[in-house]
């Protein structure tokens, strides 16, 4: 049956539109109709102020920081569920959040009263045992801001602190909330420059009469900072860059100087540099420090970002700064030169342990990069970095120097090559909790190998175009599906794991395969458990010391948040969020053989869900979504334009539709569009009638031609995977755009 596709082809004959079925090209997700503040309720809470956070040990009911404490190490005191008790978890309430788009907030519960995010940047304020919502608030978010964020519409949470809630919206602004109320009680906007794609989707943190916040947006070109600002009044305190800007304008402090030296080239801050710090920030009561956990460089190719080369400071560092003035105390670069988008955005944990004879306070992580740091916080020095994943970028850290060692065999700069990890990396931003006492790390990791190769144009010419707007990464993005589809057979196997890892030793005591690489965050209990929920939708509970699961539960959708565990009038409770999507946007569909995620099989229904020994409430079983595709027309088009097609798909629609026009569910998938929507496909992309859902208008980067293009390329690729479910062809021919005339 490869033959009939190929003569199609021969006789450059692809298919059009249909005309029956009807499928949605919006994301189900009730923005509009969510009014700015609603009030039902006071949610009434007691003060938190920094002594309360600091002695959070000693109410282990309540979840009062982002990672429950200052120290975010996401282990809990609570042992009401534990391994003897867990076979009786059940369902308490569950909230629709209105949204098949990812969450991934983690809530802050604090006297009764759950504080979370959504979709859109959009607040809520919860009776933690009713579920009932007491306010919600939502920022506006014009829907356009959407095409300026690189993984979706997400948000990961609130910081609580002294009468108020502190939220960041997706277009980059900082609200001060009033917790009993949700009224605003101020509003500022912390992006320098509303020209570049700077986004937030991170939960600030608050610590000393000051919330601190960064942003993203490396992907598109920007320049990372971090601001902090006056808890009371919104005024600015301190803003520290994480990359230099340009050097003949003055540098901001010191380090900015410092920083400089490690870049190369004549024009790096036109690209912006990169260096966003989209999600850990932490602060460390025991030095004052802010620790500030840097992204990766923009673009991601080092050799078009600083020619010549550099470790191109902060990129993929850690940085601590003084909580009161914002100025450089220290760095540690997990990715000196970053080349791969190895972001130590990843969550932080700081501990007190016994290493080599001596106490010492460490910063714990394991960023994309696939080894886990143990930094020495009084000086900023590694005392281990052991790999906790496949690892082929680096053959090891050198401990003396605290530097990688490259390995020359995957060095993508004149031959593209398959690397581990890829992009989304060995850990991602799905938190991992730590177990001092076991002297364990529960992480959440992935073998998402990536096949990097050099943009062809850049190659050809020397020369970079920087696009405002779009995905700007050095990568051959244009047959990057083919190069992928064409290796299959060299592809390193993706896939998940849930791993109890000792980052003092480098042991992995324990390891749970899951088939799907991108899965969710973990919490790990003093009653023996490790909590996780997983792509393939199974909320479950492991025993921490052996990883065999004593408890699950089927939500049917895929999850990414992390699970939290309070107790209210002496009853424990665990959440957790379940929608995914969010980086992962990218992957789409998932090629065989990793198994499809729970948001295909069903759909993405954004919930919060709530258990407790003896809960009894029951989610209903989803009706399994309609995959089919409908049926497509034929008409005349050239090798040429779906060439064309393809290519400016994969530069500008795959980030968010999937791979081959695949979508993983939470966006719409382009082979299903009923033929009102092929019909307003032009208006669609170049008009933005779509633009309050978050599809803006790409008049800006794309001709009526090229979107013509890219519409014959999604039909193309709907007529070929149905032919496949039908039976009529054997497989996808992905490559076959380059199939010659015979
Ligand atoms: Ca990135």
């Amino acid at each position: 049956m490869k033959i009939l596709l190929k003569k199609h082809l021969n006789l450059l004959t692809i298919i059009i539109g249909t005309l029956f079925l009807v499928v949605s090209c919006s994301g189900n997700d009730d923005k509009a109709d969510t009014s700015v503040k609603e009030v039902t309720g006071s949610a009434s809470i007691g003060l938190i102020d920094d002594e309360r956070i600091l002695q959070a040990e000693s109410e282990p009911g309540n979840w009062l920081a982002h990672g429950r404490t200052y120290e975010e190490r996401r282990f809990s005191p609570l042992k009401q569920i534990n391994k003897e008790t867990v076979s009786e978890l059940g369902l308490v309430w569950s909230k629709d959040m209105g949204t098949n788009r990812a969450l991934e907030a983690t809530p802050i519960v604090v006297d009764g009263i759950m504080f979370f995010t959504s979709t859109w940047s959009r607040v809520y304020a919860v009776n933690a045992i009713s579920g009932e919502t007491i306010w919600t608030f939502d920022p506006q978010v014009p829907g356009e801001w959407a095409r300026k964020a690189c993984c979706d519409i997400v948000n990961r949470g609130v910081a609580v602190y002294n009468g108020k809630v502190y939220s960041a919206s997706l277009d980059g602004r900082l609200f001060s909330l009033n917790a009993e109320t949700g009224e605003v009680v101020w509003e500022v906007d912390t992006i320098i420059d509303r020209t570049r794609s700077y986004t937030i989707t991170g939960a600030p943190r608050v610590a000393k009469g000051k919330v601190y916040i960064g942003n993203g947006g490396a992907e598109y070109g920007v320049r990372g900072y971090v601001t902090a600002y006056d808890t009371e009044t919104g005024d600015q305190a301190w803003r520290f860059f994480t990359v230099p800007g340009n050097p003949d304008l003055g540098f901001e402090d010191p380090a900015m100087e410092m920083a400089a030296d490690t870049w190369n080239g004549t024009d790096w801050w036109e690209f912006g540099g990169g260096g966003t710090v989209w999600n850990s920030i932490v602060y460390d009561p025991d030095f004052n420090n802010v620790y500030l956990g840097v992204g990766n460089g923009s673009p991601w190719s080092r050799d078009i970002r600083s020619p010549g080369g550099g470790d191109n400071l902060f990129l993929s560092s850690i940085v601590a700064v003084d909580a009161d003035t914002g100025l450089y105390k220290w760095h540690y670069q997990t990715t000196p030169e970053d080349n791969w988008d190895y972001t130590a955005v990843q969550d932080m944990a700081l501990a007190e342990m016994e290493i080599d004879g001596q106490m010492k306070k460490v910063l714990l992580q394991a960023p994309k990069n696939g080894f886990f740091y143990v930094i020495d916080r009084e000086d900023g020095k590694v005392l281990r970095a052991h790999p906790f994943a496949a690892v082929t970028w680096a053959t090891h850290v050198d401990l003396e120097t605290g530097r990688p060692v490259e390995n020359p065999a995957v060095d993508w700069t004149d031959n593209g090559a398959w690397v581990l990890p890829g992009p989304l990396g060995a850990h991602n931003w799905q938190a991992m909790s730590i177990d001092l006492e076991a002297g364990l790390a529960y992480i959440p990791t992935q073998e998402n190998p990536f096949f990097y190769a050099m943009q062809e144009d850049y190659k050809k010419t020397g020369i970079y175009k920087w696009t405002p707007g779009k995905w700007n990464m050095g990568i051959e993005m244009s047959s990057l599906a083919q190069n992928i589809l064409n290796n299959l057979d060299s592809q390193p196997t993706p896939g998940g794991f849930l791993k109890a890892f000792d980052f003092l030793t480098g042991e992995t005591k324990w390891s749970v395969p899951i088939p799907h690489y991108w899965n969710g965050g973990v919490l790990a209990t003093e009653g023996g458990l490790v909590f996780q929920g997983n792509a393939l939708g199974m909320f479950s509970a492991f025993d921490k010391d052996t990883g065999e699961t004593l408890w699950e539960f089927n939500t049917y959708t895929s999850m990414l948040a992390p699970p939290i565990t309070f107790e209210v009038n002496g009853e424990q409770y665990v959440s957790i969020l379940t929608g995914s999507g969010g980086g992962d946007l990218f992957g789409g569909e998932p090629l065989p053989p990793i198994e499809i995620q729970a948001s295909l099989i069903y759909n993405n229904f954004g919930r919060m869900l709530v258990f407790k020994i003896g809960g009894k409430e029951s989610l209903p079983i989803p009706n399994v979504r309609d995959n089919t595709i409908p049926e497509q027309k034929m008409v005349q088009v050239s090798v040429e334009q779906l060439q064309d097609g393809e290519s400016k798909y994969n530069q500008n629609c795959a980030v968010c539709h999937g791979f081959v026009a695949k979508s993983g569910g939470a966006l719409p998938d382009l082979r299903k569009m009923s033929a009102g929507v092929h019909d307003a496909f032009n208006q669609i992309v170049l008009e933005g009638l779509l633009a309050s859902n978050g599809m803006a208008s790409f008049a800006d980067v794309l001709t009526e031609q090229e979107v013509e293009n890219i519409h014959h390329y999604v039909r193309a690729r709907a007529y070929e995977d149905r032919e496949v479910a039908l039976g009529n062809m054997e497989e996808p021919q992905y490559t076959w755009f380059g199939v010659e005339e015979e």
